[in-house]
């Protein structure tokens, strides 16, 4: 028996995960995957109900699970309460806590979807890459890092440490998805100028050696974030650093164009992990039903696959999802000429009838 923690956060994120949840439910049935599921909260609602944003029993339910399944978190009723106390302070907590170092934002364009695009269809129709971002590391954490006043010049620097251990973690996370998927691993660094990226790209070499079938690729980052919008279908799987991975996910995602489509992972040393969408909890159009319930339904998917390794589940809500998209049902954010616009629970329930049947 499997135990996800289910989070539904704040915002729109309980009538996203109502919706998520059922298709889970099914595919639980259908699959028999032997899951079980516990809620509790996290966030803003955390806070409501425990006076805390991640609360110690919360965290060790959390521990216990097998996999967590979140929402998203934060909204303005909590913005002038102690910061210390704020929603998103419960989502950090629970990530570092947690040791969750590997993040995985894939950029999937559905072919339905090519011209909500801001690049021209025939350059993204059909994009499918995946970004495995070290999450935990870095220049975001290296110290020393400091601001001071040197010669009557303000100046400040940071520092961009990595060890081989770190490096190595990542990097088999990335070759964990390349086996998965198509087989091909792209490494990005800045090795011809920084010493962290030399080490970066000596120690992911060295992981190449256990993963014998998978295409292992070196690219700079800037020859790859001009590559991310030239030709981004030449990729299958990119693992990168925090910073460059901070960078080139944002990069990636949006050369899908809609926020609302789009999961996320992020995972420990034994894959197990986090899903959430990558949207926040949109306040502005929170308890109206339209919000669009679909990154949390692949946020689903990307569980079962990546934490559960059942893939067959995995593969048949994404073709679930692409079904709905061919009906021509859309919600307000990826709504287009000639389809209809259906609300938060009609695409929900437009995805299970659609798993259903298959
Ligand atoms: P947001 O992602 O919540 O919203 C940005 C825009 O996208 C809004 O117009 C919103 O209506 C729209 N949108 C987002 N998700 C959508 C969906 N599923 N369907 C339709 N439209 C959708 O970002 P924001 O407005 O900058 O932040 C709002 C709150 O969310 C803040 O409190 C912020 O801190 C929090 N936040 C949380 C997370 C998280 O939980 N991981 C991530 C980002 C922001």
């Amino acid at each position: 028996m499997k135990n996800i923690l289910i989070l539904p956060g704040d915002g729109i994120g309980p009538e996203i995960m109502a919706e998520a949840v059922k298709v889970l439910e099914l595919a639980n049935e259908k699959f028999a995957l032997d899951i079980e599921l516990s809620r509790d909260e996290l966030g803003g609602a955390a806070y409501d109900k425990y006076g805390v944003p991640l609360a110690d029993e919360t965290l060790e339910r959390a521990r216990a699970a097998d996999a967590i399944l979140l929402g998203a978190v934060g909204g303005p009723q909590w913005d002038t309460i102690d910061p210390a106390l704020r929603p998103e302070r419960g989502l950090l907590k629970i990530r570092s806590e947690l040791g969750l170092f590997g993040n995985l934002r894939p950029a999937l364009l559905y072919p339905q979807l090519a011209a909500a695009s801001t690049l021209k269809p025939e350059v993204v129709s059909g994009l499918d890459i995946l970004i495995v971002r070290e999450l935990t590391g870095g220049i975001y954490f290296g110290q020393p890092r400091e601001r001071l006043v040197k010669d009557g010049q303000r100046m400040a620097y940071d520092t961009l440490p990595y060890s081989e251990h770190e490096v190595r973690r990542i990097a088999k996370v990335g070759f964990d998805m390349a086996m998965v998927r198509n087989k091909k691993l792209c490494s990005v660094d800045k090795a011809n100028v920084l010493a962290s990226s030399q080490l970066w790209r000596e120690v992911v070499e060295e992981v190449a050696a256990d993963y014998p079938e998978v295409e292992l690729s070196h690219m700079y980052v800037d020859n790859a974030a001009m590559q991310l919008v030239r030709a981004p279908k030449q990729f299958d799987v990119i693992v990168t650093d925090n910073m460059f991975g901070d960078i080139l996910s944002d990069q990636a995602s949006m050369l899908t164009g809609s926020i609302g489509m789009l999961p996320s992972a992020s995972l420990d040393a034994n894959n197990k992990g986090m899903y959430e969408p990558c949207h926040g909890s949109a306040p502005d159009i929170a308890g109206q039903g339209i919000a669009n319930p679909l990154a949390t339904i692949l946020s689903v998917s990307m569980l079962l696959r990546y934490s559960f390794n059942a893939v067959k589940a995995a593969d048949a809500i994404e073709q679930a999802v692409s079904q709905v998209l061919d009906q021509g049902l859309r919600t307000g954010d990826i709504m287009a000429e000639g389809c209809r616009q259906v609300s938060t629970a009609e695409m929900g329930a437009a995805v299970v009838a659609a798993l259903k049947n298959l």
